[in-house]
This record gives structure tokens, C-alpha cells and sequence, in this order.
């Protein structure tokens, strides 16, 4: 897409701090970081939701994931750490075109966290599952 700033990064017309490219992925670091080695990790085709990544190309970011995780704990001090994907704009993604933060934590940094939901009946549960089976 000509106005996502990602596919620009990809076509070479932005620049990027590029860590690794592969035939249809790119690490690079995120320009806000939250934490000393945030990283993106994109795949080269512009789409915006997880679930619209061919299989071939899951597989591929997986494992660039994997491999980029490896390089940042093997240069940067920490062991733990998020993996998130925002997925459209109700979930906080700004940029449109699909991407995975690797985000290195520290204890008690505070950087982000999901709060545990309120306990729920079992009615809810039996209802939500009755929901779900029905549609699969
Ligand atoms: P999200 O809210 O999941 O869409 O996150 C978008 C991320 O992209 C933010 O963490 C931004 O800091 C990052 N970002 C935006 N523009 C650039 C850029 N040109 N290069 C690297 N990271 C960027
Ligand atoms: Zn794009």
C-alpha cells in the first residue's frame, strides 16, 4: 500500500534500523522503544490482521521471532519478555500493516501488563463454549 509507512520501509523509499530480512519478513527497531531492544518484526506483504498471514509466511515470521529473540538475549541483559501483536485499531495497532513487538522486560518495570479479567459463573463459561462449538 502506497500511504503504509511499513510497506514503504519495505520498498526501500524509508529508512529503517533493519536488523534481518528474509524473503518475506524484516526486523527492525521500533523507533519509540519502551525497553532497550524493542524490536518489530514484519512480514513483507502488506496485511493488517494475524489471521490473514499465508502459512508459509506464519511459519516463516515465527521463526524469525525465534531467531531474533536468540540475537537479543544473547547481546542485551534480560531473559523475559512479551510478544505482541495489536490487531486493529480497538486493540491499540497504529500502523495498519501487521507487526510483532518483541519487547525485552525487567522486573518491576512496569512496561506493560493485562490485568486479570472479574471471576465469572459457570453459566458464562458454559454459555461462551456452547457459542463457540456451535460456530466451528
Ligand atoms: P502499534 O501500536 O502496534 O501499531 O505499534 C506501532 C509501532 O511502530 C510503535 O511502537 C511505533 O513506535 C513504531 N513505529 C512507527 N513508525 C516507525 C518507524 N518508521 N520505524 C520503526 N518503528 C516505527
Ligand atoms: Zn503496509
Amino acid at each position: 500500500m502506497d500511504d503504509c509507512i511499513f510497506c514503504r520501509i519495505v520498498k526501500g523509499e524509508m529508512p529503517c534500523y533493519k536488523v534481518k530480512e528474509t524473503a518475506g519478513t524484516l526486523a527492525f527497531l521500533d523507533i519509540h522503544p519502551v525497553a532497550r531492544g524493542h524490536l518489530l518484526v514484519i512480514p513483507k506483504e502488506h496485511i493488517q490482521y494475524y489471521e490473514d498471514l499465508s502459512a508459509g509466511t506464519a511459519q516463516e515470521l515465527s521463526s524469525v521471532l525465534q531467531s531474533m529473540i536468540q540475537l537479543l538475549k544473547s547481546k542485551l541483559d534480560f531473559t523475559d519478555y512479551n510478544i505482541l501483536f495489536n490487531n486493529g485499531p480497538a486493540s491499540g495497532q497504529i500502523i495498519p500493516h501487521l507487526h510483532a513487538h518483541i519487547v525485552p522486560r525487567q522486573k518491576d518495570d512496569r512496561v506493560m501488563r493485562f490485568d486479570m479479567g472479574p471471576a465469572r459463573d459457570e453459566k458464562y463459561f458454559k454459555e461462551l463454549l456452547a457459542c463457540l462449538k456451535d460456530q466451528a
